[in-house]
């Protein structure tokens, strides 16, 4: 999972951090002992886009590092400091689809308590480029939404954004399930693409989009 670890020790002098409440209700912050310091642990902010491509079809990647190997998710990744939420969103969507683009408007903003993430997704249009699995996916689908694959996504802000997405399309999740092919991991239908150009890095494995889409939620953070 993509939740950076604390720091041990004070980015600023290197000297050892501890827990200590500043102030009464909020929870308590890493200090340095030496110069006394706060670290600040921030959230981590994504930025997504629901890609229509041609039609009404949009673009899943499916991940080709953990965490969640093989399930699938949207073009996103961590905006960069300095960057604009909405310049993220275009990088990614050019690193990780080979693809121009341009946002049509903000679907959302979700986030989930005890977790790192807060993930921004628009809605985007193709304007340029062919669509090709790029950095962290090793293939692609074009889906209309009543095919989007429910059980098989990354992310509980996958789950969440599509669902947004469809509502606002006007289908509803049950018809997307109901028209849902069997397709298990093994016998991808005939609209996945395996890609010509596996991730190189396996290293880089920081999960963008946070939350697992499973009921149980971690309960083994700070
Ligand atoms: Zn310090």
């Amino acid at each position: 999972m993509a939740h950076s670890e604390p720091h041990r020790y004070c980015p600023y002098c290197g000297g050892p951090l501890e827990p200590r409440t500043l102030k009464p209700g909020e929870p308590p912050r890493l200090v340095c002992t030496v110069c006394n310091r706060a670290d600040y642990l921030d959230p981590k902010l994504v930025a997504c886009t629901i890609l229509r491509v041609d039609d009404e079809r949009i673009v899943l990647l499916r991940r080709s590092i953990p965490p969640q190997t093989g399930k699938w998710v949207m073009p996103g990744g961590y905006v960069d400091r300095g960057e604009t939420v909405e310049q993220a969103a275009l990088r990614e969507a050019l690193e990780e689809c080979r693809l121009e683009v341009r946002l049509r408007g903000l679907l959302g903003v979700y986030s989930y308590p005890g977790y790192t993430e807060v993930v921004v997704v628009y809605t985007a249009d193709r304007i340029a480029g062919e669509l090709e699995a790029g950095d962290e996916s090793d293939a692609f689908q074009l889906v209309h939404p009543e095919e989007i694959p429910w059980p098989d996504l990354a992310f509980q802000s996958t789950r969440d954004a599509l669902t947004d997405y469809c509502e606002r399309e006007g289908i509803s999740r049950q018809n997307s399930e109901g028209a849902r092919g069997e397709e298990r991991p093994g016998s991808f239908p005939d609209r996945v693409r395996m890609t010509r150009h596996p991730s190189k890095d396996p290293a880089q494995g920081a999960s963008a989009h946070g939350v697992e889409p499973t009921e149980h939620r971690r309960s083994d953070r700070e």
